[in-house]
């Protein structure tokens, strides 16, 4: 379905970004991957989703709170493969802390990263979408663009900013082939949360499993996590034709949470 379209899906080197980069890359899709760690065996999955299509798998580790860096990766992106047809903004990064216990270097860093990295792999991208009248923008945003949690300033503000951005991209580009969408899980078991529950787990002095347990009871009514693979194929749609028309939504895949 996506062959010979290339995406660029920012943090995919772990947990939801690599989930989604394996769906794109199973219908086809060149993909290019980004994130810290190793890059290996993520590249390799990918790689391996591709069954043998032909589709190439590229890398590129720019920083995502650094415009210089995501530059550069649309210069490796573009000599690589051509255009960038595909988009996935999905790098980010959590701090849980009281307002004024905050560290302001944390709020810098996540307003950076998980709100405005996206605004400059859009700008980034739309010249090139608009030139083939064909584009996806899909955000991962989160529950919490749309409901916010305690102890989560920075992380809440830039998903409902993510959330915005995502409503302004949808009308930019309404009259044209490209579609911006936000998704918005709830609780995804990735490192970035299995460090919340490891926290809660020290914090309370309970198990791990009671942990996780309590984790979901408190916001996600399924007491279930969304797996990257379920939201991969929610991203394979949004870059469907069926979903030509779905502009600026926000699609929680939440279990329910944000429906209390
Ligand atoms: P994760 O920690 O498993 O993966 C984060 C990815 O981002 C990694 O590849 C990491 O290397 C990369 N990354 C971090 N900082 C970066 C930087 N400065 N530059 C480039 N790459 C960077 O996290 P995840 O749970 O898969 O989260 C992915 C996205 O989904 C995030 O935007 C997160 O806010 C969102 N989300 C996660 C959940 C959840 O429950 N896990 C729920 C809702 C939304």
């Amino acid at each position: 379905m996506l062959k010979g379209k290339t995406a660029l899906v920012t943090g995919s080197t772990s947990g939801i970004g690599l989930g989604i980069a394996k769906a794109l890359a199973s219908q086809g899709a060149h993909v290019v991957l980004n994130g810290f760690g190793d890059v290996d065996a993520p590249r390799a999955e990918v790689l391996a989703a591709t069954q043998g299509s032909g589709a190439r798998v590229g890398y590129h580790g720019a920083d995502m709170s650094r415009a210089s860096e995501i530059e550069a990766m649309f210069g490796y992106c573009q000599a690589e493969f051509g255009a960038v047809d595909i988009v996935v903004n999905n790098a980010g990064i959590q701090h849980v802390a009281n307002i004024e216990d905050f560290p302001a270097e944390r709020w810098d860093s996540i307003i950076a990263i998980n709100l405005s990295s996206a605004f400059h792999t859009t700008r980034l991208a739309l010249p090139a979408m608009k030139a083939a009248n064909w584009g996806r923008i899909i955000n991962l945003a989160s529950v919490h663009g749309l409901v916010a949690s305690a102890q989560k300033s920075a992380y809440v503000a830039a998903k409902h900013g993510l959330v915005g951005l995502t409503k302004v991209t949808a009308l930019e580009t309404a009259t044209t082939g490209i579609t911006c969408n936000a998704i918005c899980p709830g609780w995804v078991l990735t490192p970035l949360v299995q460090k919340q529950v490891d926290a809660k787990a020290v914090a309370l002095g309970i198990s791990n499993e009671e942990a996780t347990r309590q984790l979901l009871g408190e916001k996600e009514p399924s007491m279930q996590f969304t797996t990257p693979d379920e939201l991969g194929a929610l991203a394979v749609f949004l870059c469907s034709s069926a979903a030509n028309n779905v502009r600026g939504v926000a699609w929680n895949m939440d279990g329910g949470w944000a429906a209390q």
